[in-house]
């Protein structure tokens, strides 16, 4: 008998379909790319064709410039090759999708990169049923447990309002991350207008053309430094030490990112106030989802493969770690 999921193949520079001879997020250039979403370790630019949803496209095409992509909405099936390819939501930054693929009576789910939690800005995960579940595993260990979002942003307000004369600086990817932060601010109810480094802009902007009400943004730059008081202001995380940061108001800086449980790589930055804020998946959801999704087999790439893979092992869940290169950068 066949073996599960041969008709895959993994490999080092991302997943190749022989049969439909495409391959999901490479990280070199490609003829035919199928992308789970826009951040770079998965969407590279210089791919002949790229097959994404419409909010992937966008992110890619204000990022690499035009793209010749065939835009896959949510929920709709197209054919490649032999392959039977589909994108559901996969709640991890707009567009996001994770990638079904149907061939030889069995189906295998891509999980790209995902969360469980709820995120202003995208659409919720949809748990796929499945003969393998490809699952991320960046926070892939006991110890991440995310706290609640509603905390950490409380943490944010609460800084902000016991220093009317200073400013929170809070360092932020600029796809994704940013977005959610100001789209969790708006839902507890700060109205105020949020102050973005010239960075940020493009991507929010695109956010709010694709329909993500993110309330009123001003630039940073150019601003006079008394009307950034008790301000909140997005940066890159790069910025956040640097020169542009030197004239704003006493800034306490903060930093959004799951990473931020680990306090070495708060001291790393400077960070006054960690916000333990990430875009995926904590310890419990990753568990939490393989039991949801029952999958035959799991393969675990992206990051903490191990932990991972013994806990499905002594449930009896057949397990292996796969060996894909070029993730992490922008991802928290
Ligand atoms: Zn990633
Ligand atoms: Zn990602």
């Amino acid at each position: 008998m066949a073996k599960l999921g041969d008709w895959i193949d993994p490999q080092p520079s991302g997943i190749y379909i022989p049969s439909a001879d495409a391959w999901v997020d490479p990280s070199q250039p490609v003829p035919r790319a199928l992308v789970t979403h826009g951040h770079a370790d998965h969407a590279r630019g210089g791919h002949g064709e790229v097959w994404a949803t419409p909010e992937t496209l966008a992110i890619m095409e204000t990022r690499y410039g035009a793209q010749t992509g065939h835009p896959v909405a949510y929920g709709e099936t197209m054919r490649l090759g032999e392959v039977d390819i589909s994108f559901v939501p996969a709640g991890h930054v707009l567009g996001s999708a994770q990638i079904i693929l149907d061939h030889k009576g069995e189906r295998i789910v891509v999980s790209g990169d995902y969360k469980r939690r709820e995120d202003p800005t995208c659409a919720p995960f949809e748990v796929t049923p499945c003969d393998i579940f490809i699952t991320e595993a960046t926070f892939g260990l006991p110890v991440f447990r995310h706290p609640e979002t509603h905390d950490e942003i409380d943490k944010l307000l609460t800084a902000l309002r016991a220093n009317p004369t200073r400013c929170v600086l809070v360092g932020a990817y600029a796809l994704g991350k940013a977005q959610r932060v100001i789209g969790e601010l708006r839902r507890m109810g700060f109205d105020d207008p949020i102050y973005l480094h010239g960075a940020m802009q493009r991507l929010c902007d695109l956010y709010v053309e694709l329909g993500v009400e993110l309330g009123e943004l001003r630039p940073a730059t150019g601003v006079a430094k008394k009307e950034l008081e008790g301000r909140i202001i997005l940066c890159p995380p790069g910025a956040l030490n640097d020169r542009w940061s030197r004239r704003l108001p006493d800034p306490i800086t903060a930093m959004a990112s799951g990473w931020m449980r680990v306090r070495q790589r708060a001291v790393q930055r400077n960070v006054e106030l960690p916000l333990i804020l990430s875009d995926h998946a904590d310890w419990d959801e990753l568990t939490r989802t393989i039991r949801e999704v029952a999958p035959r087999e799991v393969w675990v790439t992206h990051g903490r493969e191990d932990a991972l893979v013994h806990w499905c092992s002594i449930r009896q869940i057949k397990a292996r770690a796969l060996d894909l290169v070029g993730f992490e950068d922008e991802d928290d």
